[in-house]
């Protein structure tokens, strides 16, 4: 399905899309015909990913914080100038593990403005402006796997996607009949240089995430990319309001109550504690 063209002509914001995921995307949306726009905090970071991906078709980078709405709206303003965008991907976010007793006001501040208010931010800006000119468009949201049961040592990240998947599913329905697709993503650990430096900081952390994986290793933002270019692609047009996790199972394996024995099970375990057959009865 995913001929060169699969999205000609689709105007795209990727929030976040600098770097790790976001940038994976911007790269697989621009050989499949679309024409990208990238922003984040960083002017640098932007320009070297614009430069490094723009042979392979029309990148733009805009510096905007997601969490001013005055930034946001100016640069929605500075897009619709050359033409409404056609889809927008709430990708940017900030992550730390901490235990929740020790978080500053500042630290739950900063998660949830970036990735609950920035997303609202630019969802508001976008949805807005396509329901006044009766537009179609297309809303995408990296979301986490932990959003619908919560997670310990991430809280304020575990609330505020929470709030995004809310969001998701509110206005799949509130906007669904005016023309606007909202989807999200949720995806497990994928390495990154963001994601990775901050919530598995060190060796075993990511040797325990490998192993509780049934596919015994982590996506790829390749991957991610495909995900997405099919979620923002026509051929998804009736997918509305779903959260897509993509985790080789991660999540499955922590809820099944008796899926860790293979981990701890040696083969002798496994023959000492099949059931004895009942003895044939004498004839
Ligand atoms: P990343 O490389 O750190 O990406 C985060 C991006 O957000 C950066 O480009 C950052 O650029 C931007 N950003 C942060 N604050 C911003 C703000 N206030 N305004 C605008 N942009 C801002 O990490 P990633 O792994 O690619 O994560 C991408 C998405 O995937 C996130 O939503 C994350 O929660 C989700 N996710 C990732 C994983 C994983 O394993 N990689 C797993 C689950 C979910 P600046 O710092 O320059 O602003």
């Amino acid at each position: 399905m995913f001929t060169p063209d699969l999205l000609k002509n689709k105007r795209i914001l990727i929030t976040g899309g600098g770097t790790g995921l976001g940038k994976g995307m911007a790269r697989r949306f621009l050989e499949l015909g679309a024409q990208v726009h990238i922003c984040g905090r960083r002017e640098d970071v932007l320009e070297q990913t614009a430069a490094e991906l723009s042979p392979h078709g029309r990148i733009h980078a805009i510096p905007c914080d997601v969490r001013n709405l005055d930034a946001v709206e100016a640069m929605i303003d500075s897009i619709w100038r050359e033409g409404p965008l056609d889809v927008l991907v709430n990708n940017a976010a900030g992550n730390f593990i901490a235990r929740t007793e020790e978080l500053s006001p500042g630290g739950w501040n900063s998660v949830i403005g970036i990735v609950l208010m920035g997303t609202l931010n630019c969802t508001m800006a976008c949805g807005r402006r396509w329901l006044a000119a009766k537009q179609p468009g297309i809303v995408l949201s990296i979301s986490a796997t932990y959003a619908p049961v919560g997670s310990a040592y991430v809280v304020p990240s575990a609330v505020s996607k929470a709030g995004v998947e809310a969001l998701t599913r509110s206005l799949a329905v509130e906007w669904g009949d005016r023309g606007i697709r909202m989807n999200a993503i949720a995806p497990g650990p994928i390495p990154t240089q963001g994601a990775f430096s901050r919530v598995l900081p060190r060796p075993e952390l990511e040797t325990l995430a490998l192993e509780r994986n049934p596919l015994r290793r982590f996506g790829t933002v390749e991957e991610l990319a495909n995900l997405a270019a099919f979620l923002v692609s026509d051929g998804s047009g009736y997918i509305n309001g779903e959260v897509i996790r993509m985790d080789g199972g991660e999540f499955l394996q922590g809820a099944g109550e008796f899926s860790s024995l293979g981990r701890i099970l040696k083969e002798e375990d496994w023959q000492a504690l099949k059931p004895k057959k009942a003895a044939s009865p004498k004839s």
